[in-house]
């Protein structure tokens, strides 16, 4: 059946670069596509772990996806492919908060020396880009400098994120690790803008505020090392039935969206060039908001509900930020998206609530994981 994009266009088929396309958002884009459109995708990454399932030989898209697995730094191999194709959405990036401590620099390369071949690439060929910037390039709120007793606190004038009117604030200090993220996806962005300004390149950009579903980073010995992001901590903690470590006490908010409604607004962003070229589009859902210490014990609640009798007892502990993440770390005090844009150009906004994200993800990672946390708890004891 002809599918037809919000102005009543047909949608012709397209070829899609994804750089970066292994991970998180790379695998849940990859389904979307394969399973609801006739859009090919050329996947390009370290790892392919996570869209196995679709490359296998007895995958039903199995023509239709290919994986190429490469280092991006210092590569030119994705060059003809980008010019090959029709679109390129570039998601490669180092993105939780323990890698920008631990790997600085490999942080600054990944999210701005290597974007920048990315996008020259589309420039010189003429093609369209999709980049993934995130929320973290507005920093800190204004109204989080504001007096503790002032009533201007709560006006979300002075806490909504706006892609075209909030300012980025990320304080002066350099060896807070988490802003050197930050200025490096900035950056990006205006050298994207520069390209367009200068060059015409069709861009759009993505500013993600925290999306959550299955497969998001790994299970810290189980199937990698380090501390992943927030969701993925919380949940080891909950499948070992050990404590969960709130970082200064867990009251930084943060508002979540889930992956799947994500996934539906990139999927408008790329039938729908004429509405989202030129713009940069804030994706999450802004009544999804809880401190962190609220999702703590959201999650507890939650994992007892899809574990059952087999769920361990957990509770909650704060810790240091220095003790989980070492010196240098910084926080993002409160992430609400302003929907305005995405909502005007795309018709787009989000459906599923926290309560029922959590439910979804967290089920999925008990059946996953389970019996492999087990069995290790067991091997250790
Ligand atoms: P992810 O870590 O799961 O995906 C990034 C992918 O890039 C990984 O598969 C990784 O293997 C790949 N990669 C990194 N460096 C590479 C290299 N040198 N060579 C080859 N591959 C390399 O993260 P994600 O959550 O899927 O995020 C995708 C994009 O969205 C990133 O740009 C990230 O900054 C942005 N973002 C995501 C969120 C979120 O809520 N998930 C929030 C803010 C920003
Ligand atoms: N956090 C926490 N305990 C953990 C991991 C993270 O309290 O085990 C906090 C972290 O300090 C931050 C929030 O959770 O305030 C979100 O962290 P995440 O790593 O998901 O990424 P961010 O949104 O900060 O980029």
């Amino acid at each position: 059946m002809e599918r037809v994009n919000l102005d009543g266009e047909e949608i012709i088929p397209l070829t899609i670069c994804l750089i970066g396309g292994g991970g998180f958002i790379g695998s849940h884009l990859c389904e979307k596509l394969m399973a609801d459109t006739s859009h090919k995708a050329i996947v390009f990454d370290n790892h392919s772990d996570k869209i196995n399932h679709l490359l296998d030989q007895s995958s039903p898209w199995r023509d239709r996806i290919e994986f190429h697995k490469i280092n991006i730094t210092n590569n030119s191999r994705f060059e003809t492919p980008i010019k090959a194709s029709d679109l390129t959405i570039n998601l490669d990036a180092i993105c939780s908060p323990y890698q920008f401590k631990w790997e600085p620099l490999d942080t600054i390369r990944d999210n701005f020396l290597d974007a920048i071949q990315v996008v020259k690439y589309c420039t010189e060929s003429k093609k369209r880009l999709i980049h993934f910037s995130t929320c973290e390039v507005y920093g800190k709120t204004v109204s989080s400098f504001l007096p503790k007793d002032r009533d201007l606190r709560q006006d979300p004038e002075f806490y909504l994120l706006k892609e075209d009117a909030s300012p980025c604030i990320f304080g002066p200090v350099i060896e807070k690790h988490r802003w050197s993220y930050a200025c490096a996806e900035q950056m990006m962005e205006s050298l994207i803008y520069a390209e367009d300004a200068e060059h015409g390149l069709d861009f759009t950009v993505v500013r993600p505020f925290n999306w959550i579903g299955p497969r998001m980073d790994f299970n810290p010995r189980v199937d990698g090392d380090g501390v992943p992001r927030v969701f993925d901590c919380f949940n080891n903690y909950l499948l070992r039935g050990e404590k969960l470590e709130l970082v200064g006490g867990g009251k930084s908010l943060r508002t979540f969206c889930y992956i799947k409604d994500a996934i539906e607004a990139v999927l408008l962003m790329i039938e729908n060039p004429k509405r989202a070229n030129g713009q940069i589009f804030n994706v999450g859902n802004p009544d999804n908001e809880v401190t962190v210490k609220q999702l703590a014990e959201m999650m507890t609640e939650v994992y007892a509900k899809v574990a059952g009798k087999s769920a361990p007892g957990s509770s909650t502990t704060d810790v240091s930020s220095k003790v989980s993440y070492g010196e240098g770390y910084d926080d993002s005090d409160k992430l609400i998206p302003d929907m305005t844009i995405i909502s005007k150009q795309l018709g787009w906004k989000p459906k599923t609530s926290l309560q029922d994200l959590l439910e979804i993800t967290l089920s999925y990672e008990h059946q996953n994981y389970s019996k492999s946390i087990k069995k290790a708890l067991c091997e250790i004891r």
